[in-house]
């Protein structure tokens, strides 16, 4: 018999899902959800889950004749009892992995917080800014410097923004090798600038060259890295960097800490970080280093540029959106959240609620799994305020949410919330906003 959740206690952490060793479990709409074909009753899902959700079915119990006790994963226990051989086995090997892993901290010797600058093909990633500006407040609160990384070819102009954005230091290696980007040469290049500069912080974008070239760097120097965080910070007592990001599918934000190892690593995606002022004729000191690999050293040759025509690129960088979510029933419907993002100005988005109804394509998704925003004003339509979907736009200037219900979690996040049905308050809010932008009221 399969193992038996209790929805009312689920907190949709994930753990069991993680813990099944039969792939009998998943999470669906954020609670477990057990597959009968799959289940195996082995009770590690049991052993791990926090809110006590999950229980073995009763079964009359074996006469102890029959139990094999090297079977773990077949015979039955409950949380009084001790746990199966196989399971006390695995849960030994797990806490010997823990403890291999801790290794002393090297003390004083990493110091610095430092920025990767993502310069590519002539442009810098604005996330490199945003994160200098992040980087800025980590640094103060440790009481360290902040230096920016600029690893590429003709970077000479470049140079002055890194200071003009906040860096008082930036490491530069300059080489026709890394004209175009390509994991080793930029990998071995940032590792060599690491092993001896020793920065106690190094933080990077969630671009693809960021979630690409900072795995290399946190292997070679065998540290760890949290990907796409949503808030840094420093830990007064410790001075460590408690790093936060979704985890278990988004139902719950982990704060991860890289106790032992240096330095510690973090990726930000594009917009999660505000843009900090940009003060030009700041200057800084400039330590040049050479890269040391010969072309024919590299194992992979760019061939040919071909540049995407991703569309979702402007999603983040618009500065009204309207975003609709499963509250406005169907396509058809879909025309009166569009008649507001052009009176507006802005661009349309939605929930994956939204997409998945086929009302909107992947790339005008908001949130975990689709793109972060940060605009000016963000109005959100029908929406619920899953946690999944206000990762992506918590951060916006202002927030506009029209729901029905009163207790829906996008109030949490709203500037202003409009409780009522959004087939009247949303044309009633478009003709306002008409009447007064024509007038010149509204800006
Ligand atoms: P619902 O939750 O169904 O909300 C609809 C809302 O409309 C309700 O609050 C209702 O009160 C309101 N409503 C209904 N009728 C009216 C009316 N007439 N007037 C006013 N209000 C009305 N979601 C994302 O958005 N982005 C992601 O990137 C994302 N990634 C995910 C990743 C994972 C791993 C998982 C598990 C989930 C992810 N989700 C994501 C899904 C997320 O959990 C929610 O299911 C989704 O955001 C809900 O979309 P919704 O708000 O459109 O729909």
């Amino acid at each position: 018999m399969p193992v038996v959740v209790d929805k009312s206690k689920c907190i949709g952490c994930g753990a069991c899902v993680v813990e099944c060793p039969v792939e009998a479990l998943d999470l669906i709409d954020g609670i477990a959800t057990v597959d009968p074909a799959k289940c195996k009753d082995t009770g590690s899902c049991v052993k791990v889950c926090p809110s006590n959700a999950l229980t073995l079915n009763a079964q009359p119990a074996k006469a102890s004749a029959e139990v094999d006790p090297e079977a773990g994963a077949k015979i039955e226990f409950n949380r009084n009892e001790p746990l199966p051989r196989a399971v006390e086995a695995y849960a030994q090997d797990a806490r010997k992995i823990v403890s291999t892993q801790v290794e002393p901290a090297k003390g004083d010797i990493w110091s610095g917080v430092w920025v990767v600058i993502e310069y590519n093909r002539g442009e810098v990633a604005p996330v490199s800014w945003e994160l200098l500006g992040e980087g800025r407040k980590l640094a103060d609160e440790i009481g360290c410097e902040l230096c920016g990384v600029l690893c590429g070819y003709n970077l000479e102009q470049v140079i002055p923004e890194v200071f003009a954005y906040g860096a008082e230091k930036v490491y530069v290696i300059d080489d026709p090798v890394l004209k175009d980007y390509r994991t080793e040469p930029y990998a071995e290049g940032i590792t060599k600038l690491v092993r001896k500069y020793q920065p106690e912080i190094i933080l990077m974008g969630a671009t693809a060259i960021g979630r690409d070239v900072f795995p290399a760097i946190a292997t070679r120097m065998q540290t760890g890295l949290t990907a796409d965080c949503t808030v840094l910070g420093i830990d007064p007592a410790t001075k460590l960097l408690p790093q936060t990001r979704p985890a278990f599918g988004g139902n719950i934000m982990a704060t991860i800490l890289c106790k032992n190892k240096r330095p510690q690593m973090a990726t930000v995606r594009p917009r999660v970080m505000k843009m900090p002022q940009r003060l030009p004729g700041r200057e800084g000191i400039v330590v040049r280093e050479e890269l040391g690999i010969a072309e024919d050293q590299v194992r992979t040759k760019i061939v040919d540029f071909i540049k995407s025509d991703a569309r979702s690129v402007f999603l983040d960088k618009a500065e009204v959106i309207v975003a609709v979510g499963l509250g406005i029933g169907s396509q058809k419907n879909m025309v009166i959240a569009e008649e507001l993002a052009e009176v507006l100005g802005g661009t349309i988005a939605g929930t994956r609620g939204a997409v998945e109804a086929g009302w909107l394509s992947h790339d005008y998704q908001v949130g975990q799994t689709g793109t972060t925003v940060r605009p000016k004003l963000y109005v959100a339509i029908g929406i619920s305020g899953a946690i999944q979907h206000l990762v992506g736009m918590e951060r916006s200037d202002y927030i506009i949410a029209v729901n029905n219900d009163p207790d829906a979690g996008i109030f949490r996040v709203a500037n202003y919330g409009i409780v009522g049905d959004l087939f009247e308050v949303v044309p009633a809010m478009t003709a306002e906003f008409k009447k007064r932008l024509q007038l010149g009221v509204a800006k």
